[in-house]
Order: C-alpha cells, then structure tokens, then sequence
C-alpha cells in the first residue's frame, strides 16, 4: 500500500468529515494505518476513534471490513457513513439472507468502501474464504476487549477471529475499545496476533472532574445525597445506585428535595423515553438510575455524578463518573461506600460464577454421545437456575459443545483453567477497586495509570479529595490534636535519610503502647500525603500464595525540610473508623452468603400454558437453528416461563419481563408477542 501524505489525510478529513483538526491521537493512528502497520486505539467513549478506521479506510482505497458486536451500533455507523456520501454495508443476524446476500456481492464486486460484519458470521463456512477473493484494505475491530477474558465483557465468537485474519491479511489491523487495562491490551494484542502495533493510549484524564469519596453506612447515604445536591448548581445530577428497587426507593426520597426520577431496564420503555427526554429538556433534575442499566443519556450539563455503592470495577466507574461535565465545566463525582458494599458484590459473584466443581460435575457427565440439556440437567441434579448458569460458563470455555437443538456434548479439558482465571480476575478487579477507593493519592491520576495513559504527565488533578482537601463538599475535616502532630514528628524523624518504610512497622516502631490504633495511624499518615510532606505507595507482597496488600511510606523533599520546630498543619478525616478487615486482601469467601439471599427462581411446575411453553420452546429451537446458536443462547428457560406468566401483548409488557431488554425486543419482540396472541 502507497504510504499516504499526511496532507492527503488533511484533506480528506476535511473534504469528507468536514473536520479541520485531528483530535489527539487521531492522526498518528490513521497514518500508522494507512502505512499498513496495525495500531491498538484505547481512547474514552466520545473522543472520536471510529475515524482512526474511518479515515485511514477512504485514503487507502479499497473496502474496509469493521469488525462489530452491536448490531444497533452497525446500523448507526452505517447510517452516519451514507449520509457522509460513503459506500457502507452490513451483514448481520437483525437482516434478511437476501441483504446480507447483496452485501457480500457488492463486496465481491468491489463496489464498498466499508463492509460492517458481526463476529459469529465468520463462522459460517466458507466466509472468510469468500472474503479472502479480494482483500480487505483494512480490517478494524471494533469494542476490541471482548477478545479478552481479562475485559469485562467477554465474548467467545471474539476469540474466534484471530483463526480467520490470516487469511485476510495483509491488511493492516486496529483494535479499538474504550475500556482496557494495560492487561486488557496485551491480551488483545496476542489474541488477534497484532504484529508490533502502534499502541494509541490517550485521552482519560478529565480535567473538570473533582472526585471524592467517602465511607458511610448505607443507611446514612440518601441523607449524603441529599446534602450534596442541596444546592442547585450541583444539578443535574445522575445518582447511580446498584438495584432497580433502591433506584424506585430513592427516586422517591429524592422527589421531597428534587425533580427526580428512576431509570432502570425494569421500567416500560414509553417510560423510560419520558424520564430521559424529561432529564434532557430539564424538567427532571437528579436521575437514579441503575449501574447495570447503560444509559443512553448524552448530556452535557451533568453537574454531579454520585455513586451511592461501590462499583465492581474500575473500569465501570471510571465510564460512569465520564457522564459527568462533558461540557467542559467544573464538575463533580462523588462515591459514598463502606466496607459492607463487599458482600453485596459476593452475593453476585457467587451467583454469576458457580464453584468449579459444579462446572466439573457436569462435564463429568458429558461425552462425545449427545445428550439433551433437560436430561443433562435432571441427572446433575443442580437447581435448574445453577445448571443454567453452569452450562452456559461451561460453553463459554468450551468444557461442553451445545448445538442448536439442545444436545450437549462434551468440549475441551482445558475449559478449567480458562474459568478459573476469568474468575479469579472477576475478583481481583473489585480488589483493584476497593484499593483505589482506599488509596490516598490523586484520584485522577490513579485513573489514568490504571488505563496505562502513557502521554499523560501523571501529574496530580488538583481538584480531588487528596490534591483539594480544603474543597471537599461531603468529607469532613478535623484539625490534628497534639498528640497526632507529635507522632507525626516520631514519623519524619523515622524515615528521614531517604528510607521508605511499610506503614505498618513505622505504627508498630512509632506507637508501641497502642496510644493511636492502626487505623487512625494511617489516617494520620495520609493526612501528610497530602499535606504533600510523604508519599504512600501500594504494594504487595506473597506469603504462602496469596498476595497480601501493604503501604510503604516515605518523605518527599518538602517532608524532608520540615524542622523540628516549625508547626505542622495537618487536616485529619473526619470519619467512622475503617473496618479492620478492609486492610485486608480480598477474597471471596462463599460462607456468609446464605441461601435466603439468592434470588428467587420462577416455579417451573405449576404453569398452566403449556401449549403456550411448547409453542415458545419451537420458536426457540428454529431460531437457535438459524443462528446456529445453543437455545439457551435466544432465550433461558426462565425467560420462557416468565412470558407464559405474563402473558404479554405489547412491547411494554415484554420489557417488565425480568431478563428481557431493548435488544431482544428489537430481535424477537414481534414474533413473540405474535406467538403470545393466538394462545389467548
Ligand atoms: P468514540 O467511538 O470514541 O466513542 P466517535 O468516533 O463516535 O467516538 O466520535 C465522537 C464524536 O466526535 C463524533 O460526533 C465525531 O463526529 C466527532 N469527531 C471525531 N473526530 C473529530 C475531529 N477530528 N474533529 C471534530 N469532531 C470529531
Ligand atoms: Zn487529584
């Protein structure tokens, strides 16, 4: 491929996006590309990387095959290519075979410039044999982490591609995703084989965001909200909450104080249209809205984003304190936790990641004779939600092959490993978040290190809890007493020299007869980090395999010039002592979860349709046919019980159905209700 002139790029950006500058990052990838080397874009959502494939697609000549798990996101893509006067196609499971047909053949011909493909259709055989006649220019894979199992979002017909690329190559390849860890992104890397590519790692740092966070009980949270909100130009406001019910029960608190509402996938789309259009247009205020729930909003004027627990990753927080401020003015995050929010997270990951040996159970049950997944479930014996969610992790590792008829057989011995270290990373990104939610250091900067930032000068925000104590609008603050600034003198003395020393021996050095506890100790020490005279540093270190947390301390140069004499200013948090156990690593003990907690499972027995059941289950299995997809895949047994339940007629009443979202509406929503109607 001819090397483009970084003026023929100009140009073109400007001819055909209308756009006179390149935003940061942008160029340097669309040049890498269209030079035929592979480039890995890692920006945020909204800084603008569907041109680093755009661009670099229209220069080079030729089609560009994009690589997407969305199907709404495709159609808009294509959408927004057409109006731009561009040749864009799809092909994807929501189209007829005669478009997807046309699609293919306007390929062949020669006739697109940007051909958009969903991942499973490379499966299908003889495709990429039937792309490889006439190469592909560029191929983008777009929402890249899902080739990871390390990403939050793992998907196994990602995983797929890297054994069709050969034969498309060689053209050049770019990954883009919004969310990856430096973990993340070498995965990606080594599973699409990118051949030393040019890593694009910018844009995280959020300059008008002040965060702060705060450890409070839950039942004092609402009242902090309220507090927080009280004056008008911290609204609006989006307050993120874990469950649907808490979204309906603070919306209701909130309304006394605020034009609220709730916003979660439980409320009726009409609804749910209202509310957003009502937050838009400013007649609500302050939206509760659930973490799970993503939220199509695109407001500007986001004053305050609250979160009031904490979240099960850093990577969903850091997408959802984004909401904040995308106007460009000072805003603020704040997150109200407690250790408590610990169990609540289990709770989840115990129902979500079944032990081992309940996966091994069933593939001991499995051989290379298919057998039905209803007698597979009966002989395991396992509680029917448990099978479900077993069997479909056992799949996703490919412990078990399911073809679209329901009959399981068995996969690859290697599945044990693959699930055990997807779950052991589940686990380790909530750690990594309760350790940022404890670290003290700048927050922001803590972000940008975590998506591995490296243009980013690292530098501190100025506006967080730990750079701008003195502007915090939740936390409170106390004067040192004088016993406090006397052991803080004890502590300087101690590391003086240079020495980095963990916080834990300095307590027990410093503070033999026990006069301060450990945990006002360390606030102690945290109060100096940012009063900028130590700095703190996670660590970690191995005793009998487990990886246990510490801190070390050390003076930075003002830390070092502090005389004996001179007084000391340092602010202490005002807060209920930090549980002793949140020093602790993480782990996921499975005892104090009791069985009343688990979610109550619909009764399969005593339903009264069961033509209506039988009617749904052929649908199902026509559908898995198709798509060549494990029925379970279309829609759970559960799913199916709730509809013969409910009886639904519209779309409304499909999406009070507990499992059912806008995407499967869009997907299945008509035949169903149609199925649903001549059984009544
Ligand atoms: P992302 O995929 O990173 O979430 P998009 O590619 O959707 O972001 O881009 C976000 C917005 O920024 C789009 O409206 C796009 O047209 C605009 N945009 C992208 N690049 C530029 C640029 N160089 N100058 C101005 N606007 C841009
Ligand atoms: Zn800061």
């Amino acid at each position: 491929m001819a090397p483009a002139a970084p003026d023929n790029l100009l140009h073109t950006l400007e001819r055909t996006f209308g756009f006179l500058t390149f935003r940061p990052g942008q160029e340097a990838a669309c040049r890498a590309i269209v030079e035929g080397n592979d480039v890995l874009v890692v920006m945020p959502t909204g800084s603008g990387k569907s041109l680093c494939y755009q661009l670099p697609g229209i220069v080079a000549g030729g089609t560009a095959l994009v690589i997407s798990p969305l199907i709404a996101l495709m159609e808009d893509q294509v959408a927004t290519l057409n109006s731009l006067g561009l040749r864009a196609d799809r092909i994807h499971s929501g189209r007829t075979r005669e478009l997807s047909r046309t699609a293919a053949l306007a390929y062949r011909d020669g006739k697109l410039q940007f051909l958009f493909i969903a991942p499973e259709r490379f499966a299908v055989p003889g495709f990429v044999e039937f792309l490889a006649r006439r190469k592909p220019c560029l191929i983008a894979v777009d929402e890249a982490h899902c080739i990871s199992q390390w990403g939050h979002d793992f998907r196994p017909d990602y995983r797929m591609l890297q054994r069709y690329f050969p034969l498309l190559r060689p053209a050049p390849i770019v990954a883009l995703t919004a969310t990856a860890t430096p973990v993340v992104q070498n995965d990606i890397v080594t599973q699409l084989n990118l051949q030393q590519p040019l890593r694009s790692i910018q844009g995280f740092r959020r300059k008008n965001i002040a965060i702060e966070i705060i450890q409070t009980p839950p039942a004092a949270r609402p009242a902090v909200v309220i507090q927080t909100l009280a004056e008008a130009s911290r609204r609006p406001a989006i307050v993120y909450v874990p469950t649907r019910s808490e979204s309906d029960a603070l919306a209701v608190t909130l309304s006394e104080h605020f034009r609220s509402a709730p916003y979660h996938a439980g409320l009726a789309t009409p609804r749910r249209a209202e509310i957003q259009d009502q937050f838009l247009g400013g007649q609500i205020e302050v939206i509760v809205a659930t973490i799970a729930f993503g939220m199509g909003i695109d407001k500007p004027n986001v004053r305050t984003v609250i979160h009031t627990a904490l979240p099960g990753s850093v990577e969903s927080y850091y997408q959802e304190i984004g909401r904040a401020g995308r106007d460009g003015l000072p805003s603020r995050a704040i997150l109200i936790h407690s250790y408590a929010d610990r169990h609540r997270h289990d709770f989840f990951f115990n129902r979500d990641y079944p032990e081992p040996d309940v996966l091994d159970g069933i593939f001991q049950l499995l051989t290379s004779k298919p057998i039905a997944k209803d007698a597979l479930a009966k002989r395991s014996g396992l509680d029917p939600d448990l099978f479900d969610t077993a069997l479909d992790k056992l799949w996703v590792h490919r412990g078990a092959q399911i073809d679209p008829g329901e009959n399981v057989t068995r996969g690859e011995a290697g599945w044990k490993d693959s699930y055990t270290s997807q779950t052991e990373r589940r686990a380790v990104q909530l750690e990594l978040m309760l350790r940022y939610a404890a670290a003290d250091c700048c927050r922001m900067a803590a972000l940008v290190r975590y998506f591995g930032d490296r243009t980013d000068t690292q530098s501190s925000c100025g506006l967080c809890d730990f750079c701008a104590a003195e502007q915090c609008i939740v936390q409170r603050f106390r004067d040192a007493t004088m016993s406090e600034v006397r052991i803080a003198r004890s502590v300087f003395r101690t590391l003086a020299g240079g020495f980095a020393k963990s916080t834990g021996k300095l307590h027990s050095e410093i503070c033999p007869d026990g006069k301060i506890d450990r945990d006002g100790f360390e606030e102690l020490l945290a109060a100096a980090a940012r009063a900028g005279l130590i700095s703190l540093q996670a660590a970690v270190f191995e005793k009998e395999g487990k990886q246990i947390p510490y801190r070390t301390a050390r003076l930075t140069r003002d830390g070092e010039s502090v005389e004996e004499g001179e007084p000391l200013h340092l602010q202490l948090r005002d807060r209920e002592p930090r549980s002793r156990a949140s020093r602790k690593s993480v782990r996921f003990s499975k005892a104090h979860l009791s069985k009343a907690q688990a979610p109550k499972s619909r009764p399969q027995n005593d339903l009264s349709n069961r033509p209506l059941l039988e009617a749904l289950r052929a649908w199902r299995l026509a559908e898995a046919r198709t798509k060549k997809l494990p029925a379970f895949r279309i829609a759970s047994d559960n799913l199916l019980h709730g509809i013969v339940e409910d009886q639904p007629r519209t779309e409304e009443d499909l999406l009070a159905i507990s499992g059912i979202g806008s995407s499967f509406i869009k997907h299945y929503g008509p035949a169903i209700l149609r199925i649903v109607s001549t059984f009544e």
